[in-house]
């Protein structure tokens, strides 16, 4: 699961996120919609420990990301504790950032070998098992290069799922892509949420992708939650004014 408890970040003087109150329960996937420049990157950021709120606690499984218990007291975390509730959570980005001298199957073994510890054939047989997953069984040995935006992506995925992390965060992992290619990402993404062994949450600008591939819909602007319900409602039948407006204006 994931909690967030009165989180506040700011940058100079912008408030990006403003008090957010948020738990999303294990398995749940969430899509996060909202203007340009609403915070959705920042709240994924902030999960990711690449950015620290000024403010709020965000809990992992009911473990505090920032803070661990020592002697009975709540002190500072210290790296190693950090090191391991992120280790609990991965991310795809919606550009690939692939290795480009690296194979499809080196990509997605080379974390699992050098991060986890896991010997060669180990972290390789691992790679296999989640490009097989994303239907690439058969791009193990190409580099990035000469892989299509939807294969990058896939891979992409593939890497983040073999950390098998109980978390998965995806932001904007479609918009780079020709809108022919998003229908193969979308479908492996539907996939995972249905199994709901990872919470994910899944930013996008792309409505219907929101609407196929996640359980649950929250509406951002200026670093608030407007709107948050199951996302056949807040699709079918927004609560506020403001959703209305965003989702006609989107369409
Ligand atoms: P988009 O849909 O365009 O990706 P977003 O909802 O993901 O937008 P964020 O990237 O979270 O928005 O940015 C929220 C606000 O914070 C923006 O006003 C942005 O300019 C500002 N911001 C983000 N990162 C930084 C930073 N490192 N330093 C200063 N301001 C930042
Ligand atoms: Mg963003």
């Amino acid at each position: 699961s994931v909690t967030l408890e009165n989180i506040s970040k700011r940058y100079g003087d912008v408030e990006v996120l403003r008090g957010i109150d948020l738990h999303i329960p294990a398995g749940q996937t969430v899509a996060l919609i909202g203007p340009s420049g609403s915070g959705k990157s920042t709240l994924l950021r902030l999960l990711m420990t690449l950015e620290r709120p000024d403010a709020g606690r965000v809990l992992i499984d009911g473990e505090s990301m920032w803070t661990e218990q020592r002697g009975g007291r709540e002190v500072p975390a210290r790296a190693a504790h950090l090191r391991r509730v992120r280790g609990r959570i991965g991310m795809v980005f919606q550009h690939f950032n692939l290795f480009p001298h690296m194979t499809a199957l080196r990509n997605v073994a080379e974390a699992p070998r050098h991060v986890l510890g896991l010997g060669r054939e180990e972290a390789e047989q691992r790679a296999r098992e989640y490009l097989d997953m994303v239907g690439l069984g058969d791009k193990l040995d190409q580099y990035p290069g000469k892989l299509s935006g939807g294969q990058k992506q896939r891979v992409g995925i593939a890497r983040a799922l073999a950390m098998r992390p109980e978390v998965m965060l995806f932001d904007e992992v479609t918009s780079a892509l020709d809108p022919e290619l998003v229908g193969g990402v979308l479908e492996i993404m539907r996939e995972l949420s249905a199994r709901r062994t990872m919470t994910m949450i899944i930013v996008t600008h792309q409505m219907k992708f929101a609407e196929c591939s996640s359980d649950r819909t929250l509406f951002f602007e200026g670093g608030r939650i407007v709107e948050d319900g199951p996302s056949a409602q807040v699709f079918g039948q927004p609560a506020e004014a403001r959703t209305r407006q965003f989702l006609e204006a989107v369409i």
